[in-house]
Formats: structure tokens, sequence, C-alpha cells
């Protein structure tokens, strides 16, 4: 079986090769980039933070199916969210992805992310799904109007 079959290839190569809210925000608050020198991943976010909620967020990646497709279910997943809320879903998801503790998150709650379960079985592509989740951990500690 194929590295792709397992990790709900329809799924994975829908977010890839046409990913969700790709690009750059202008203005942003947050801003965060995020490098896997494992796979050779490259990913951008910008998150548009107002009263402590996300209303907006573009991610831009170079890299395989797998970072891009990650990066394109996490725009969905956390547009909306709260900032805790939005850590807090990504702190479980990255235990989740990293370790055995699959109850943290319901599959609803994972919703398209449970296509990324099928990369535990391949260790070395945990960094390429996890990568977009580091980046979005980075940015929420990185506001720019602490800089302004
Ligand atoms: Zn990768």
């Amino acid at each position: 079986m194929s590295l792709l079959h397992e990790l709900y290839q329809e799924i994975i190569i829908d977010h890839s090769a046409s990913p969700r809210n790709e690009g750059h925000l202008v203005p942003m608050t947050h801003f965060a980039e995020a490098y896997n020198a494992t796979c050779g991943d490259e990913l951008t976010l910008s998150l548009q933070v107002v009263d402590d909620r996300i209303k907006d967020v573009k991610f831009h990646a170079q890299g395989c199916s797998i970072s891009k497709a990650s990066g394109s279910m996490m725009t969905e997943k956390i547009k909306n969210m709260t900032i805790g809320e939005a850590s807090e879903f990504s702190q479980k998801l990255q235990t989740i992805l990293s370790s055995d503790h699959l109850n943290l998150l319901s599959e609803e709650a994972m919703g398209d992310l449970v296509a990324l379960l099928g990369v535990k079985q391949f260790p070395m592509r945990i960094k390429c799904a996890t990568l977009a989740w580091h980046a979005l951990d980075h940015a929420l500690i990185n506001s720019l109007r602490s800089i302004s």
C-alpha cells in the first residue's frame, strides 16, 4: 500500500492541489514562518486577530503534499477560533500525531484532519504534518502589535 493511500489520499491530494486560504494577509496582526529540514518544507502563516479571535488566516507552503494539505486544513479549522481555542487545538493535534493519545480530539472535531493520522505510520513525515501547527504556535505568541 502506498504512502498516500495510507494518508487518505483523496483529502490530502485535494487540499494540496487546491489549498484553501493560500497567500499572505495584508494587513495582518500575527505572522510566523517555519521550516522542516527533514523534508525541505517551508511555510509562512499570517493571521488577522480582532478582539482575541482569528478573523482571517492565510498560509503559503512550498514542499510536499502533506505539509501543504496540513496547512490548508489548519486554516479552515482555526478561522473564527479564539487564540486560546486555536492554541489548545494545536497542542492536542500535535500530541495526537506524535503519540498514542488518540482520544484527545473527537473525529468530529478533527474533520478533514483525520486524514493526517495515517502519517503516524511514517515517523519521518510527522514533521511534515505538524509544520503548519508549529507555525501557528509561533504566530500566536508573535503579535505584531507588540512591535509597533
Ligand atoms: Zn514534507
